[in-house]
Formats: C-alpha cells, sequence, structure tokens
C-alpha cells in the first residue's frame, strides 16, 4: 500500500503546483483503501468536493489518482444527468461506465472513483424551496446523494433505459466508491476560504455537502505553474511535439524566452492548462506543414511574439521575463 507521501509525489510527476489539493486528495485515497480493506472498522466514508477554475488540473488530479492506484475512474458532467425518468442520462448510467471502467469487475467497480464535474452547475435555482419542481436541479442533486450516501443500485447492463421488467439490471453497492465532486464555483474560488454557507449560496443541498466533507481547493495557474506544466510532466506537451517532429527525424527546439511568453500569455488570458495546446498548434503551424522536409527547428521569441501579437520593440527584451529563479524550490519568473 502506498503512503499518502508517496501517492502525493506520483501525482506531482503529472500534476504542476495545487499542492494543497493534491495533499487533500492523497490522504482520501489513502483512507479511503484502509476503509475498503478493513470493513470492521465501520468508518463513514468522507467524499472530496474540489473547487477551482476551470482549467487548472480538477480532472488531471481524479484521473491521476485513479492511475497511481489502479482503480478504474469514471468520469460525468452533472449537467447532464436528469432525475431518474426524465430526458436526459441517469445517475445509473455514470454507475454503469465504472463498471465499464472496471472491465466488468463489478467488486472492483463498487471501490472505483466516480468523478462529477460541473457540480456547481446543478444548484437548486432559488434559495427558498420552489413550488415548482426544479428536476435539472434538486432533483439530480438528490438523486446524487442517495447513490453518494450509499445504497444499492440496479445498473441497467446495457446502457440506455430502464426496462421495467427488471431484465438486465446489475445491483451495485455505491457505499465503497469515492466520489469526487468539482466545479469553478464562479467568484468563490477567488476568495480565501470556501465556507459551506458560500456553497449553499450557489443551491448546493446542506445534505449533498455534508457528504461531501473534504473540500480541495484549487488555485488558478501562475505563469511560472504554465512553464512547468509546458516542459516538466512526464508527457508534457512540449515532449509531445518533440516526439512528433523527431518522427520525421527534425529536432525541434524552443528558446527558454519563447516558452516563457506562451507561459506568459496562456496566464494572462486566463484560458487555463487546456490552452496550451491551441498555442502550440498555431506557433509551430508553419513548420509542421514544412515537415517532413527540414530537419531542424528552433522556435523563438520573435517567432511567438509574432504569432500571438505581441510587439517586437527594440528594448523587446526588456519587456520579456526571464525563465526566473528557483527560490526556496519554486520558479520565479521575472
Ligand atoms: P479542470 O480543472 O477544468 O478539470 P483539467 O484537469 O481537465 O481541468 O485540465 C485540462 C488540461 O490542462 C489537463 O489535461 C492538463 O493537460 C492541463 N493541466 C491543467 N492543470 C494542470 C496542472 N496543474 N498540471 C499539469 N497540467 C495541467
Amino acid at each position: 500500500m502506498k503512503t499518502p507521501k508517496q501517492i502525493f509525489d506520483e501525482l506531482g510527476e503529472h500534476v504542476i503546483g495545487q499542492d494543497e489539493a493534491k495533499k487533500y486528495l492523497s490522504t482520501a485515497v489513502y483512507t479511503h483503501y484502509k476503509r475498503c480493506t478493513n470493513p470492521e472498522a465501520e468508518i463513514e466514508k468522507s467524499n472530496i468536493l474540489m473547487v477551482g477554475p476551470t482549467g487548472t488540473g480538477k480532472t488531471l488530479i481524479a484521473k491521476t489518482l485513479a492511475k497511481v492506484m489502479s482503480l478504474p475512474i469514471a468520469i460525468a458532467d452533472a449537467t447532464s444527468l436528469t432525475q431518474a425518468g426524465y430526458v436526459g442520462e441517469d445517475v445509473e448510467n455514470c454507475l454503469l461506465r465504472l463498471l465499464q471502467a472496471a472491465n466488468g469487475d463489478v467488486k472492483l467497480a463498487e471501490r472505483g472513483i466516480l468523478f462529477i464535474d460541473e457540480i456547481d452547475k446543478i444548484g437548486r435555482k432559488s434559495e427558498s424551496p420552489s413550488i415548482t419542481r426544479d428536476v435539472s436541479g434538486e432533483g439530480v442533486q438528490q438523486a446524487l446523494l442517495k447513490m453518494i450516501e450509499g445504497s444499492v443500485v440496479n445498473v441497467p447492463a446495457e446502457g440506455g433505459r430502464k426496462r421495467p421488467d427488471g431484465v438486465g439490471y446489475i445491483p451495485m453497492d455505491t457505499s465503497n466508491i469515492l466520489f469526487i465532486c468539482s466545479g469553478a464555483f464562479e467568484g468563490l474560488s477567488k476568495a480565501g476560504t470556501v465556507t459551506t454557507e458560500d456553497l449553499t449560496r450557489f443551491g448546493m443541498m446542506p445534505e449533498l455537502l455534508g457528504r461531501l466533507p473534504i473540500v480541495a481547493k484549487l488555485d488558478p495557474l501562475t505563469k511560472e505553474d504554465m512553464y512547468n506544466i509546458i516542459t516538466e510532466p512526464k508527457n508534457s506537451i512540449l515532449k509531445q511535439y518533440e516526439k512528433l517532429f523527431a518522427l520525421d527525424g527534425c529536432t525541434l527546439t524552443f528558446e527558454k524566452r519563447a516558452l516563457a511568453k506562451i507561459a506568459m500569455h496562456a496566464a494572462d488570458k486566463g484560458i487555463g492548462a487546456r490552452g496550451l495546446r491551441s498555442l502550440f498548434e498555431q506557433i509551430l503551424l508553419p513548420y509542421q506543414f514544412k515537415l517532413p522536409d527540414i530537419k531542424e527547428c528552433t522556435i523563438t521569441e520573435v517567432h511567438v511574439c509574432n504569432v500571438l501579437g505581441y510587439p517586437v520593440t527594440d528594448n523587446f527584451h526588456d519587456d520579456m521575463f526571464g525563465i526566473g529563479t528557483i527560490v526556496n524550490g519554486k520558479r520565479i519568473l521575472k
């Protein structure tokens, strides 16, 4: 069994920054495992709520966690869920996907991770209970609550709608599934702390929040984070493009300042790390177009500035930040 610290370190090979969230998650999954292997201890489950801006690593952390722990994971979007019986996806279908991720092994699926994104988008529309039923909000929260609390759910074996005759159901016990809910909670994540009161203002049912006692906050990515995301993870975007060019026998090199400029742009525009790929595509297009004829390709800071629309002035280098120095283990870009 891996220790929380080992899990944390392995997460760190893929996820840059977000140390607090990584700490919460690695501890939670360690506890989850202990709980599953010692049912006689009757430890209650603690599910997780991740709060943070889009594109900052919430899904990545959950996926990496599953990989590190060899647990099946299914990712669902809360906004596509409906209360049972309404048009849309039933909560049960998420369990079906988890079962598929476990290659049909029910026992394994019952200890897996269910990641539910956009949880902040299914808030009750008004704070006071409304007269008209709120099928997309409260109804879904109720259905989720039941599943998160732990119940035996009949999962439609072939997916799709439930059949009235009960044929083709697989009963799945959800009491040992680790639920990780995630949402941007716009406006809230900018504030320092996240309280239960804040979350209820988003229309989250207190009963549901009570089942998500671990709240992990993710921070917006800084330019330093972006730089590290580009260069450091095992399968970083930079390494991917280097490999792609190498397949044509071409050596791809970036000036460090060119990378720094891309990082700064991504952080400034608030596009999250998800936008990095599209920046790389734009920047590399003229060179990719010439493959496989070129054998060497150096991406300069000037080229990046031209593509991203930054003026290239005389004192241009003074405008750019350097690659920075490492202070107390943290990169500081000037
Ligand atoms: P969200 O917070 O919206 O769930 P994701 O985890 O899906 O965001 O991030 C989108 C992509 O951006 C990831 O697949 C990954 O490539 C990159 N990314 C985001 N945050 C990080 C991070 N902290 N470290 C490394 N890569 C990241």
